[in-house]
């Protein structure tokens, strides 16, 4: 085993029960593509290889490069396993030759990038269907909320995170600080801003200012964007209290609002 080194959040799954239930919550058929970004030392890979049609794997660490190489060097011969040596955050996705919703992302990630990660690949035009990662407990259940925080709003926006299982922080070798959770996210599309025909853009203009100042409402961290009058007609016409806040809202309510605010109406 390598010396784990913290920097690149390196906390390895030790626990078989835990890498059964990230498979089983990716529901794989040998027909799936699956990117999972940080084999480590392999052992989810080993796992995915059995179930999977494809799998691309993408690792940072120079010193995981030739372990992995060797451990799996008849299916990177058979070209069932792609091995790409990269830092997934510099990664151009559209490289990848992956079709947008035909592939799904199953992973044990850093923690760190978690929320970057989770952004770039449900913002993508080549996003996956499905994503099951390995993020803090607490992370997870703030995400899986009926209201909640930004992460929360934007993963929803896109699909349905389910909250898998907990995972005890001794899974882990060495053990993090914290206990994790399996998250899964399925169903991933568009639809929801189609349906509501608005942009990616303008819905999370709408968000992140609903979300700007923590002790503010709703309706006042709006007012640097929009007109004072209009938001007061849409919290009449959506029947929403005037003293709410953004991590009350819910999904359905952020869609209504952002189609209501936006249209011709930012100030800046
Ligand atoms: N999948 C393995 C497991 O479950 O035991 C390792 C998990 S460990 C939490 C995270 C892995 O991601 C490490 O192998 C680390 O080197 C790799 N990694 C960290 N940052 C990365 C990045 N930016 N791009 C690709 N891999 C990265």
């Amino acid at each position: 085993m390598i010396f784990a080194k913290k920097s690149l959040g390196q906390n390895f799954l030790k626990d078989k029960s835990a890498l059964d239930a990230i498979i089983e919550a990716g529901k794989i058929s040998n027909e799936d593509i699956i990117l999972e970004i940080g084999p480590g030392e392999g052992a989810l890979t080993s796992l995915l290889l059995a179930k999977a049609g494809k799998v691309i794997a993408v690792e940072k660490d120079d010193r995981l490069i030739p372990i992995l190489k060797e451990k799996f060097s008849k299916e990177i011969g058979s070209g069932k396993l792609e091995l790409i040596h990269e830092d997934i955050l510099n990664t151009q996705i559209k490289n990848l030759n992956l079709e947008k919703g035909e592939y799904k992302i199953i992973a044990n990630i850093p923690y760190y990038i978690t929320g970057e990660l989770t952004r770039i690949f449900l913002e993508s035009d080549f996003y996956p269907n499905t994503i099951v990662f390995l993020v803090q407990k607490e992370v997870a259940e703030r995400i899986i909320d009926e209201k909640g925080s930004i992460l929360s709003v934007s993963i929803k926006a896109y699909g349905t995170p389910e909250y898998i299982k907990t995972v005890k922080a001794g899974s882990f070798v060495p053990a993090p600080n914290v206990d994790s959770a399996i998250l899964a996210i399925y169903d991933i599309s568009k639809k929801q801003f189609e349906t509501a025909q608005i942009t990616e853009k303008d819905f999370f203009t709408v968000v992140k200012t609903g979300f700007a100042h923590k002790r503010k409402i709703l309706s006042s961290n709006l007012k640097e964007l929009f007109d004072p009058d209009k938001i007061e007609t849409t919290w009449t016409e959506l029947n929403i209290d005037k003293n709410e806040r953004a991590e009350q809202i819910t999904i359905e309510k952020w869609f209504e609002i952002t189609k209501k605010l936006i249209c011709g109406n930012i100030t800046v």
